[in-house]
């Protein structure tokens, strides 16, 4: 069998004629070397085809003040990450713009950190962004990673999910922007690193920082962990844009010292002169103090753009309540009007809704489920109710001294 002559089976010459013969695992086919080629430059041409749709497709970029106008719609406040975000977003678009247009000159990325108190509205700018954007956007959690080999997720699963906002279009990835939150978890633990191994952190900051460098990532395109036989989809993360988030407690106390402050006290009662003061310390935020607090400088070295989002004041929260396109006032004012009842929310109930909220310590995120204790039973009484035009809410309302004012057909005197 072996003395017999052999032939390409794609383009038909003889193995003489061509530079290797390379046998098929089945049935005894053979390809040759010149074949090869011309299936990889197809496969990459189709490749270069498809990538070039998508540079296309952004032909219209919105501008910074664009993107921030949709942020505004929804976020309140935090003008300083807004607007940073805005511009690291549109410079994304200008650089895969240019990345096909043939120029020289390469602009490179600035991955952006957003740090700030939880519930301040971090992951809120990142899904505002996602809704508009023209790339692949997913959102991942740095919590679950771990070095490779340990119990959690490989650090590339992060890309599983771009993948797959990219339709398992891997060129379409490669150009897509990652919203990594809860960064702050991956922070070097111990203040030695070279006493144990630190397998949720050091390790985890090594891995991150390839793929934020820029490094051919293998990805299980349906994520879990790497079996040798899984098939692997292979991503160049060179142009994927990360906007890390985190909370990065007590950093302030790392910035006091810096800058030679007296630590802001830990005491129990927050005092409004000391959300200032976390603001205005947090405003101060420098590299060394994210390398302080745990980080491999090489990783911060590639956080470009650091920002800091204020803890929210009242008047921040009430704002939150009553302003955002899908503000939760106006929600349960949609679902009040769908029993028949306008919803009216007293001056004196939003503030004590923000008075509740600020003492679990969550940021806006209390608002929810303070919002929902107030409304629960009205939205279980109010469909059996009849004649029912109004119904006010005002502090007592909200405290649960007193039942909610229903007004009839004809409008009557206003309480509260
Ligand atoms: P985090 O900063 O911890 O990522 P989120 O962005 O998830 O917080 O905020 C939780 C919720 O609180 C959001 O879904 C949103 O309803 C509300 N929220 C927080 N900050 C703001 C803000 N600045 N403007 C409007 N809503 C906000």
């Amino acid at each position: 069998m072996d003395n017999e002559q052999k032939f390409c089976d794609f383009c038909g010459r003889p193995e003489e004629e061509t530079g290797m013969l390379i046998r098929g695992a089945y049935n005894d086919t053979f390809i040759c070397d010149e074949c090869i080629h011309a299936a990889g430059e197809m496969i990459h041409a189709s490749k270069k085809e498809r990538v070039q749709s998508l540079a296309f497709e952004l032909k219209k970029l919105p501008r910074p003040s664009e993107i921030h106008a949709e942020l505004n719609r929804y976020v309140i406040g935090q003008e300083n990450a807004k607007r940073m975000v805005s511009v690291a977003v549109y410079n994304h678009y200008k650089r895969i713009k240019n990345h096909f247009s043939n120029n020289d000159i390469e602009i490179d990325k600035s991955n952006i950190l957003m740090l700030g108190p939880t519930g301040t509205g971090k992951t809120l700018i990142a899904q505002t962004l996602a809704r508009r954007l023209q790339v692949p956007f997913a959102i991942a959690d740095a919590t679950v990673l771990t070095e490779a080999g340990y119990v959690g997720e490989d650090v590339e699963n992060i890309l599983v999910r771009l993948l797959q906002s990219a339709d398992y279009d891997e060129k379409k990835a490669e150009y897509g922007i990652v919203y990594l939150d809860e960064l702050d978890k991956i922070a070097r633990k111990s203040a030695n690193p070279s006493i144990t191994r630190d397998v949720s952190g050091e390790g985890v900051q090594q891995a991150l920082l390839k793929i934020l460098e820029g490094t051919i990532a293998h990805v299980p395109p349906k994520g879990g962990r790497k079996h040798p036989e899984a098939k692997m989809v292979h991503i160049d993360t060179r142009n994927i844009l990360f906007i890390c988030g985190g909370a990065f407690d007590g950093i302030e106390d790392v910035i006091a010292r810096r800058i030679g402050k007296k630590e802001i006290g830990f005491g129990e009662k927050q005092q409004s002169g000391k959300h200032l003061d976390k603001n205005a310390l947090l405003a101060q935020i420098a590299p060394e103090d994210l390398i302080e607090y745990g980080f491999i400088p090489e990783l911060v070295g590639r956080l470009a753009v650091v920002t800091s989002l204020e803890e929210l004041d009242a008047v921040a929260m009430i704002r939150i309540l009553t302003e955002p396109k899908n503000a939760l006032v106006k929600q349960y004012a949609f679902l009040m009007k769908q029993e028949g009842m306008t919803l009216e929310l007293k001056k004196s109930a939003l503030t004590e809704i923000v008075r509740q909220a600020m003492t679990r310590k969550t940021g806006a995120r209390a608002l929810r489920s303070v919002m929902e204790n107030v409304m629960l039973d009205l939205m279980y009484r109010a469909p059996d109710m009849t004649g029912v035009e109004r119904v006010v809410i005002d502090a007592a309302v909200v405290k649960g001294e007193k039942d909610y004012v229903f007004a009839g057909p004809k409008p009557v005197k206003k309480t509260g």
